[in-house]
């Protein structure tokens, strides 16, 4: 079974996504994680100015996988686990740019599918509901208020030691929304049969326990 999870910067869809996956026993797939990889590779590789056909060439050979470990699907570049060096604004802000390219998209594509054909997943992002897994048997889209988002997202900076200004914060997640939401491919947008859950009011815990409870319901055959 697959579960999808989109929903903007801040929604809360990476916490909630990974728990739920820990309480349903499926296994995690981050995606936000292999466009931050790509972005990390051609900031290094000088590919940030790239055309699409260039893009297209080099993305050919840049060594980067997504191995099920525990229980989650670790993004390693060159044999390296990325997670230390992606989680920043900068990284942020190229991931969405280079997001909106066909080449990049495309050459993601089979990765995360291959990781839905794996066993039962919780995959989590953008284009999850819409674009990779149309066919997920539960669907859901997390919002919620732009300043709770930026609030949330400060937190998360700060937690792992990042100096960072609210209004920074903010200004970051706008323009990254804005980005993701309007480019033409794959635009961030519920799947027509996704949940929409608004989170703002909610905590962690009573995020997890709506989405686990309606993957129950589907699992037990309930119509959506
Ligand atoms: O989810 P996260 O904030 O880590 O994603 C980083 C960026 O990667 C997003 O702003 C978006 O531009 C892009 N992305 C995407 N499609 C996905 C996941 C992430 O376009 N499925």
């Amino acid at each position: 079974m697959v579960v999808t999870v989109d929903g903007p910067a801040g929604s809360g869809k990476s916490s909630a996504s990974r728990l739920l996956a820990q309480e349903l026993g499926f296994a995690f797939l981050d995606t936000g994680a292999l466009y931050r990889a790509i972005a990390l590779a051609a900031r290094r590789d000088g590919m940030l100015e790239a055309g699409e056909a260039e893009l297209a060439a080099w993305l050919k050979q840049v060594p980067l996988e997504a191995k099920s470990q525990g229980g989650r699907f670790v993004v390693f570049l060159d044999g390296q686990d990325v997670e230390p060096f992606i989680r920043n604004e900068a990284i942020s802000q190229l991931a969405s740019r280079l997001s909106a390219l066909a080449p990049v998209r495309e050459h993601l594509l089979g990765l995360q599918r291959a990781a839905g054909r794996a066993g039962d997943l919780v995959a989590e992002g953008r284009d999850m509901g819409t674009v990779v897994f149309p066919g997920a048997e539960a669907k859901f889209f997390l919002t919620a208020g732009e300043s709770e988002r930026a609030h949330r997202r400060w937190l998360e900076l700060t937690q792992s030691g990042q100096q960072v200004d609210m209004a920074d914060v903010l200004a970051d997640l706008r323009l990254r929304d804005q980005r993701d939401s309007q480019r033409s491919l794959s635009p961030l947008r519920p799947a027509e049969d996704a949940v929409v859950l608004d989170t703002t009011p909610l905590s962690l815990s009573e995020v997890v326990a709506a989405l686990a409870q309606k993957v129950r319901e589907r699992r037990a055959g309930a119509p959506r």
